[in-house]
């Protein structure tokens, strides 16, 4: 029996817009993309907290094939990153095939009829010859188990589910985590609480963001002369590209520039806050790169303010009106944020439930074994299945190369399955070894094996204590390697329909 559609993708942040779009340039239009959440966007669609922005410039943090001449800002204001994620659905037809409000249970390989079986609740499960998962790496926040949470009587409010009603005028506010979220949100908070306390676990690592107002006769240059954005794009994405390859992943070999990325940023908290004290507990014990950094022009500054207090003691239990710390110290609040960030590898290496060839569960198999997946995209066992939030996947700083490296290995991919008339694809149990052991080996230099990283607690590192989201390679290797992998790393079965019949054409 034929599956109902060509793909199934699950997301419709950008990562599943890329997939989309790339699927449609290939004819196989014929595909679904499934959200849980009321609307499209992603990331950008549920994190609406104040100060929300991106922080790599929006010429780089955007489609290379979709250039937006309009950000405001060379890093654009969270809401534009919404507008522009409704441009790029409007623009390519992909709303009409979203289905919001749709939580995926799970998804099944049905060996006999070689397609997916998608299980989604309150709903009938539909098939598709190809699943895809875009579901993110920060999909699943983090609630802490901190002893009496639930307790507490004023407001409690997670960054990712902000309330718009939430008012910090005239209120002693605790926020919990020092994370990029926190340093975005914090400076907001101080402005308008009466009292604001910060419970710091580990300090991050701050650098200085060069962000200016983007003037409209240079919006009018973008617009007219798009080659000059590109030019921009190409600037801001080769920074990026030589802090990431220098500073963290050859940082064996280029130590010095990680240590000069550090003093750049102690040198930014020694002129941004006045006390000694506070400057101590405000600098990180671990290697710059361990843990993601962050860009601010105004965290550090706000623990200057006399309303702004940092707090460094480990939270011992919440109380209905406040926090105890260990010393014993109780801080009275009336509102608790918490900036506590997202549960990575528990719950969302895979988000859902996804069950291969001869019953293989991929959660499973990756917890008993090692997190792995051939460039970033394909797991064996598990045909006509692309994950794109996946390990060794996320390619240099901004996740717009990514998706684009991952939309150049599915287009190579499925034009020769196509090409072959083959109804599944499986990449090989070699190629996926191979890819495994080179990426081991590339991370031997990183600043993640071999600079101080113990006290990060980053979620870089996962439960065996291998850094494996990130892809330990060039941007340009990794674009390289999707357009020229080798197509025997995957092996393709003929349909029994004849050449090319399988795959619907639209
Ligand atoms: P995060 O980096 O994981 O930070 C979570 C914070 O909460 C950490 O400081 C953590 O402390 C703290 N925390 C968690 N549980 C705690 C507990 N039980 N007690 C005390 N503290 C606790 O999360 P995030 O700040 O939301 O940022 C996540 C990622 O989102 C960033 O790394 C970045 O990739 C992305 N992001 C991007 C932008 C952007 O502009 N593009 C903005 C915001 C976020 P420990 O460090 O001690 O665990």
């Amino acid at each position: 029996m034929s599956p109902q559609y060509d793909a199934v993708i699950v997301g419709a942040g950008f990562g599943g817009m890329g997939a989309a779009i790339a699927l449609d340039r290939l004819g196989l239009s014929n595909l679904v993309i499934l959200e849980r959440e009321d609307d499209l966007g992603g990331t950008w669609h549920v994190n609406r907290y104040p100060g929300l922005a991106v922080d790599i410039a929006s010429v780089t943090y955007s489609y290379s094939f979709e250039p937006n001449p309009h950000w405001s800002r060379l890093f654009a204001p969270g809401e534009e990153l919404f507008r522009y994620a409704h441009h790029v659905a409007d623009k390519y037809d992909l709303k009409r095939r979203m289905r919001f409000d749709t939580v995926v249970e799970g998804a099944r390989w049905d060996e006999n009829a070689h397609h997916w079986v998608v299980a989604i609740e309150n709903s009938d499960p539909i098939t598709a010859r190809c699943l895809l998962t875009a579901t993110g790496f920060l999909s699943q926040p983090h609630r802490p188990d901190i002893p009496g949470i639930d307790s507490f009587a004023g407001d409690v409010v997670h960054t990712t589910a902000w309330d718009a009603e939430f008012e910090p005028e005239g209120r002693r506010v605790g926020i919990i985590g020092t994370g990029a979220t926190a340093v975005q949100l914090v400076p907001e908070l101080a402005k308008r609480a009466e009292e604001l306390t910060v419970y710091q676990r580990t300090p991050i690592w701050v650098v200085p963001k060069l962000d200016v107002p983007i003037p409209a006769a240079v919006q009018r240059l973008f617009a007219r002369l798009p080659f000059t954005q590109w030019i921009a794009r190409a600037v801001s994405t080769s920074i990026l590209e030589a802090i990431m390859v220098s500073a963290v992943l050859h940082y064996r070999q280029a130590k010095f520039l990680n240590r000069a990325a550090a003093l750049a940023a102690r040198a930014h908290l020694r002129a941004q806050v006045r006390s000694r004290a506070v400057r101590s507990k405000l600098t990180p014990d671990y290697d710059f790169g361990c843990k993601r950094p962050t860009f601010s022009n105004h965290y550090f500054r706000v623990f200057n303010r006399p309303n702004v207090h940092l707090e460094t003691n480990s939270i011992d239990h919440i109380e209905p009106d406040g926090i105890v710390t260990t010393d014993g110290h109780k801080t009275q609040i009336d509102s608790l944020v918490l900036a506590t960030g997202f549960n990575l590898w528990d719950v969302n290496f895979p988000a859902i439930e996804i069950v291969g060839r001869e019953g293989r569960n991929l959660g499973k198999w990756w917890r008993d074994n090692r997190f792995q997946a051939y460039e970033g995209v394909a797991v064996p066992h598990f045909p006509n299945f692309l994950t794109l939030s996946s390990p060794y996947s996320y390619s240099g700083l901004s996740y717009f190369t990514t998706i684009e490296s991952q939309m150049k290995h599915m287009t190579r991919l499925l034009r020769e399955a196509r090409r072959r008339g083959s109804d599944t694809f499986e990449v090989t149990e070699r190629a996926n070894a191979e890819f495994l052991d080179r990426m081991t080996d590339n991370l031997d230099d990183s600043v993640f094996y071999r600079g101080s990283c113990q006290t990060s607690r980053s979620y870089y590192f996962n439960q065996h204590g291998e850094a494996a989201i990130l892809r330990p390679t060039s941007t340009i290797n990794a674009f390289r390697e999707a357009g020229r992998f080798a197509l025997d790393d995957y092996e393709f079965t003929p349909a029994d329909t004849g050449p090319g019949d399988s795959w619907t054409r639209s």
